[in-house]
């Protein structure tokens, strides 16, 4: 019964379609999928998805100076600047999971992470590191509330939204689609996603890569696959943007623990799962940061969060709100 009561709820869609482009936007992919009936309205959505993230890079990018972030590092260790109402939700969101990550979250990070160069295969030194560690804290960040205003209380701070911004893209895609009328679309950024109802007859499965597939897997690359209707899915990984340092060996990837200014070890790849992508991206990178004991304490205090953590052996842990694939 409950079977064909679905069906029949998806009747009067039954001459719709999928629609599906991508495009290179805020240095990775941007992978648009929507389902409608109207071909025109499908694809002017689409487009309308692409400007509103060209819209979040051109104001929250580090790296292109007339950026609304780029002002504010340039400016805020000299006086107070004015907020935007974007900037203030981020930063507020940014300071929220500094707090509940025990400061693994910390877009500060930028001090010490901006001497980073995945692509020259560039470093900073173990003296700069602890130079310019003093710099790294959220703590230096004094909000002025009743003026909307923030000062660096350090002269080396800069700020990098690059763990949150994507989930928040995401977001804003979603609700952009959600107004055009639009009820089932995926849209994904780079590791973050967020589905919008359902694939029509059955659920979005997303696929969780594995972080070193030629080794482990052959060619199949997916690890874990999961349904995720109307769900937020961010995946922080130390595949995506790294080099291996030829002096140490070591893998120096993007993502930077905050106590040491030096890139976090332990785990391979995080994925959280929940309602938001201004939630699931800082988690999973603050979850990279804090590796698996801290990282399950920490989601299993956050209510409709969930996370699978492939720690540096390949053993998967999830925590307790996802039932495992039974593996006998
Ligand atoms: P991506 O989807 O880009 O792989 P992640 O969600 O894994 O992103 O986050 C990595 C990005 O987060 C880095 O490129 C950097 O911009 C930023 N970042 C790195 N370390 C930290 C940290 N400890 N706290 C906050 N942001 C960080
Ligand atoms: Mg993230």
């Amino acid at each position: 019964m409950l079977f064909v009561m679905a069906l029949l709820g998806f009747l009067p869609c039954a001459h719709a379609a999928w629609f599906e482009k991508s495009a290179p936007i805020m240095g990775t992919r941007v992978y648009v999928n929507v389902w409608h009936k109207d071909e025109k309205l499908a694809q002017a959505a689409i487009e309308h998805v692409f400007e509103v993230m060209r819209g979040v890079d051109a104001r929250l990018s580090p790296y292109k100076p007339d950026s609304d972030l780029s002002r504010l590092n340039r400016v805020a260790a000299k006086r107070p600047v004015v907020l935007t109402r974007e900037l203030l939700l981020l930063l507020e969101k940014s300071q929220w999971a500094y707090g509940v990550t025990d400061g693994a979250f910390d877009i500060t990070f930028a001090s010490v992470g901006r001497l980073y160069d995945y692509r020259e295969k560039r470093l900073p030194s173990p003296e700069q590191i602890q130079q310019l560690l003093p710099a790294l804290s959220t703590a230096h960040l004094a909000f002025d509330k009743a003026h909307n205003t923030l000062r660096f209380l350090h002269p080396e701070v800069a700020l990098d939204l690059g763990g949150i911004a994507k989930g928040y893209a995401v977001d804003l895609a979603i609700e952009a689609l959600k107004k055009r009328g639009i009820q089932h679309a995926y849209v994904s950024a780079g590791g973050d996603s967020r589905a919008l109802g359902n694939r029509g007859d059955r659920p979005w499965l997303i696929g969780i890569k594995h972080p070193r597939p030629s080794k482990a897997l052959g060619e199949a690359g997916t690890v874990i696959t999961l349904p995720v209707d109307n769900l937020s899915v961010s995946t922080s990984g130390d595949y995506e943007r790294f080099f291996i340092d030829e002096k140490s060996g070591d893998r120096i990837h993007h993502i930077i623990n905050p106590k040491t200014g030096a890139s976090a070890s332990g785990v391979m790849s995080v994925t959280v799962i929940g309602p938001e992508g201004l939630t699931t991206d800082p988690l999973s990178t603050a979850i990279f940061v804090l590796g698996v004991a801290k990282g399950l304490k920490l989601i299993h205090s956050i209510a409709h969060y969930d996370a699978i953590i492939l720690d540096s052996t390949g053993q998967v842990h999830y925590s307790n709100g996802l039932m495992p694939p039974d593996e006998s």
